[in-house]
């Protein structure tokens, strides 16, 4: 039986992606050919590519307004340097909104320096730091949207003169926001979006191009653009699967359309967190994340017998993370509503057998 899936990441993906993933893997749309034998310069895997890179700034927003989408490797966690190292000439701010944001702040101070604009790391990074200024002098500002650990995510981005650069990974595709705000946006695939072992990169080209630095070829931004994110052979079974969510996403209705099912899912989860009294928020109301809703369970004494009807009732992944404790239920764009309700369900159950 398909359990109902809460993990944080690598995590849910819709059911006839996997079903089509699968499928290319051993013959790729009839072709007698598997996905991952034949060259990524053949023309069915040049298609791919170039469909998954328009899909992504369309459902974005952001075709014909200067942006280029790449797929590249290394996680979100090589993006932590290859934006400083492409962006960098003399300083920049970074919000410090939570342990990836804090990661990228270690990997840009490498290369110059790092102003933080604001931090909430004295409260475990329950809240989103607020009321910063960013001074218009500055390389770019670097903000986290989603802080997955902690459940926390940014509801306005701070207005600013210079790029805004946003590590986007666990949110990105999942509300409406204008797009056009970024200078560059980047994620890992495998919250929102498909496997592990790709990242999307969205770029406004003019922001490019500007550090005296020599960046190395896999570093360049410029480099990837030219090549049509092609420099060197490409995950092509992470990139075909994310090809695959967007194309499902699209046919929803696009985010307009996923943001209304999350908005749903998380109001039901918060409903109960808020109602339940054995259970806890962790993070700051106003900073309440839709895609990762963080709490605790008051009294440790119920903690097996909760765990035990999680595991009957099908519910996967839903431990926190170690740095928080207690439990997080991801509810990423995959997610059905119906899980969500089989969770909140436990939840009330346990409250009437307490
Ligand atoms: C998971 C995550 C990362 C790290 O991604 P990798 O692809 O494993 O490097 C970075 N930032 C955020 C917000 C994340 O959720």
């Amino acid at each position: 039986m398909k359990k109902h899936n809460f993990s944080a990441g690598p995590s849910i993906l819709p059911p006839e992606v996997l079903i089509k993933a699968s499928q290319a893997v051993v013959d790729l749309d009839d072709s007698g050919l598997s996905l991952i034998e034949i060259s990524h310069r053949s023309k069915a895997f040049v298609d791919i590519m170039e469909n998954a890179r328009a899909l992504a700034l369309e459902l974005l927003g952001l075709e014909g307004k200067g942006y280029k989408a790449l797929f590249l490797q290394g996680g979100a966690s090589t993006q932590f340097l290859m934006v400083a190292l492409n962006l960098l000439e003399k300083r920049a701010g970074y919000l410090n909104s939570g342990a990836w944001a804090d990661k990228a702040i270690k990997e840009a101070k490498i290369y110059d320096d790092i102003y933080e604009v604001g931090s909430s790391k004295d409260a475990n990074y329950n809240y989103i730091p607020k009321g910063y200024d960013v001074p218009s002098d500055y390389d770019y500002l670097h903000v986290t949207s989603n802080n997955t650990i902690y459940g926390t995510q940014i509801k306005d981005f701070p207005k600013c003169d210079i790029p805004l650069v946003c590590d986007m990974s666990s949110d990105i595709f999942s509300r409406t926001l204008d797009f056009t705000q970024f200078g560059l946006i980047y994620a890992g695939a495998q919250k929102n979006m498909g496997p592990s072992g790709t990242t999307l990169v969205v770029v406004r080209e003019d922001i490019l191009g500007k550090v005296s630095r020599k960046i190395p070829s896999m570093m360049d931004y410029k480099i990837h653009i030219s090549k049509g994110s092609m420099f060197n052979t490409p995950p092509v079974f992470p990139i075909y699967t994310s090809m695959l969510t967007l194309e499902w996403l699209k046919g929803l209705g696009g985010i307009k359309a996923i943001e209304k099912e999350n908005e749903k899912k998380s109001r039901l989860m918060y409903s109960e967190i808020d109602l339940n009294p054995l259970f806890k928020g962790f993070a700051a109301k106003e900073d309440r994340s839709d895609m990762n809703a963080t709490f605790t369970l008051e009294n440790e004494n119920l903690k097996d017998t909760f765990e035990s009807m999680l595991k009957e009732a099908g519910i996967s992944g839903v431990n926190g993370h170690r740095s928080v404790g207690g439990y997080r239920a991801s509810m990423y764009n995959a997610m059905p509503l119906d899980s969500v309700k089989v969770l909140v369900e436990v939840m009330s159950e346990l409250e009437s057998k307490a």
